[in-house]
């Protein structure tokens, strides 16, 4: 479809004059009968990309949401624009079910939200409806890998060998390259075209300080600015009921938010607080999903959260008006040991405990941190941000470009088969069996590291983790594999700049929590 008619259909029916990144090409990668896979980040508008092609296709499109609670306001947008449109899932009484499938058999309606569950409802009408395009929002729900496995989701798979001629396309906010990989294949999706959006967000400013009284740096950081709303993200639902309490006895107008709450007590925190008249919501991560407030002018983690994905969603609910906004993480060492006791008893626990360990050293990284975020995911940056704690008040740097060179190179020569302890033994020449079983003593670049300290080499490489030149392959046994941008540096003469190591547990405050 040419780009005029796409872009009058976009007017016509949704009043936007230009494309947002991507979202012309999704449609029309969709278009062409492809499967597709968007990561955009919240706030991308990811809608569009299902919407519009719903209309121009000639069969029904189907929505697979597990957002109930948000169905209904979607589709009253989209009738609001004009758009037949109608959403079926387990709120409704089983004769509701029914008009709505009547309607989808009569072909009244063009777009049908469904919650993953409630698939099954619609079984029946699968032979008497065509049905053009499956979008699949939140995507990453059918992972055990993501941050937010559903078990719902894991039937899905079943899509496309139903309806093998349809596209699907699958959309996240959240996903590493790792999950992605998953998606795509749980989903049985065929050689899916994938389209990554920016995931910077320039406008948020991103600070890590030491958990040393907590309660009062938050107490001064919102008093400091009365007249802006912002979320403070905790751990558990105690401390959001505590932290509130202690916020409301210094006169600041906080709210607490967890899904152990009475459910009308937690949409009426949740109005007030997108009607400003709940400056401070207290919230575990239950609260944020779907909430579409612009003018959130900042988040706090008041504990370290479980993993880079989960963090950056979070901190993604400020500033969504594009306006300066500010994020503060909290770290503790209480939170990290609390944590990966529940990474290890939980689900996928070598996974999820990698992930917690990608977050620490994100928390303790002495390089840009939005740079470590987006080659995080797989977003190659060069220039600092210079809104970041780091980038503000950087660390004294040297040379580190020959340290760098050996680091990548035993990488190379190892193959990317091996992860970080393997390759700091092979730098210094240990003569142990990781090493010998395999003959790497016989690889070039073995023991070129022999003066520098196993703690030493182990920072450095995190450090060059955090730069982008390597990156961590969680899925694969923690195994290092290099990123394009290694390649400067081992054959285009890139400089590296490192920070000297730092003793952590003696010089670092947040060993100590109050
Ligand atoms: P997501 O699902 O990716 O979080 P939405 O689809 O809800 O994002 O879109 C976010 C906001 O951006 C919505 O208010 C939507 O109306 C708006 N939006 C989407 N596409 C465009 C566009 N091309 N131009 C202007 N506004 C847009
Ligand atoms: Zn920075």
């Amino acid at each position: 479809m040419t780009t005029e008619i796409l872009h009058a259909k976009l007017k016509e029916n949704f009043g936007f004059e230009k494309f947002r990144p991507n979202q012309e090409e999704i449609i029309n990668c969709i278009l062409s009968g492809k499967d597709t896979l968007a990561i955009m980040p919240t706030g991308g508008g990811k809608s569009i990309c299902f919407q519009l092609p719903a209309l121009v296709l000639p069969g029904i499109t189907i929505i697979i949401s597990p957002l109930i609670a948000l169905m209904k306001d979607q589709v009253d947008s989209l009738k609001a624009n004009g758009i037949a449109a109608c959403f079926i899932n387990s709120s409704q009484s089983s004769e509701e079910q029914q008009m709505h499938i009547q309607n989808l058999v009569d072909q009244k309606v063009k777009l049908v939200y469904v919650a993953p569950e409630s698939l099954s409802y619609l079984e029946n009408a699968f032979s008497q409806i065509t049905i053009s395009l499956i979008a699949i929002d939140e995507a990453h729900c059918i992972s055990a890998w993501g941050h937010d496995f559903r078990p719902a989701y894991t039937n899905l798979g079943y899509l496309k060998n139903r309806f093998p001629s349809t596209p699907i396309l699958a959309l996240t906010a959240t996903a590493d390259k790792a999950t992605r990989t998953d998606i795509s294949e749980q989903l049985n999706l065929v050689e899916p075209k994938i389209f990554v959006a920016s995931f910077d967000r320039k406008n948020l400013s991103l600070e890590v300080r030491p958990a040393l009284d907590r309660v009062k740096q938050i107490i001064d950081f919102i008093k400091d600015k009365p007249n802006e709303c912002g979320i403070v993200y905790c751990l558990s639902r105690k401390t959001t009921e505590e932290l509130s309490e202690k916020l409301q006895k210094t006169g600041i107008n906080a709210k607490a938010y967890h899904a152990g709450l009475d459910s009308r007590l937690r949409s009426k925190t949740q109005d007030e607080f997108i009607n400003d008249e709940c400056q401070v919501v207290c919230a575990t991560i239950a609260f944020g999903m779907g909430i579409d407030k612009s003018n959130v002018r900042w988040v706090i983690h008041y504990n370290l959260p479980k993993n880079i994905e989960g963090y950056y969603q979070e901190i993604g609910r400020a500033g969504r008006d594009g306006l300066p906004s500010e994020t503060v993480l909290f770290e503790s060492y209480g939170d990290m040991i609390q944590l990966q006791k529940f990474a290890s008893e939980g689900l996928n626990a070598e996974v999820q405990l990698a992930k917690l360990e990608r977050m620490k050293q994100y928390a303790d990284a002495l390089s840009c941190r939005r740079k470590i975020l987006l080659s995080y995911f797989g977003e190659l940056v060069t220039e600092n941000c210079g809104n970041c704690d780091i980038c503000k008040n950087p660390p004294a740097f040297f040379d580190g470009t020959i340290i760098a060179q050996k680091a990548l190179s035993a990488i190379m020569r190892l193959q990317e088969t091996e992860a970080l302890p393997v390759i700091v033994d092979f730098l210094r020449g240990s003569k142990n069996a990781s090493i010998y079983d395999k003959g790497y003593q016989n690889l070039k670049t073995y023991s070129v590291g022999a003066d520098i300290s196993w703690y030493d080499w182990n920072q450095y490489l995190i450090q060059l983790i955090n730069l982008g030149y390597c990156e961590i392959a969680f899925h694969q046994q923690n195994k290092i594999k290099l990123t394009p941008f290694a390649k400067k540096v081992l054959f285009e003469g890139e400089k590296v700049q490192l920070t000297t190591v730092q003793k952590v547990s003696k010089d670092k405050p947040t060993i100590k929590e109050r």
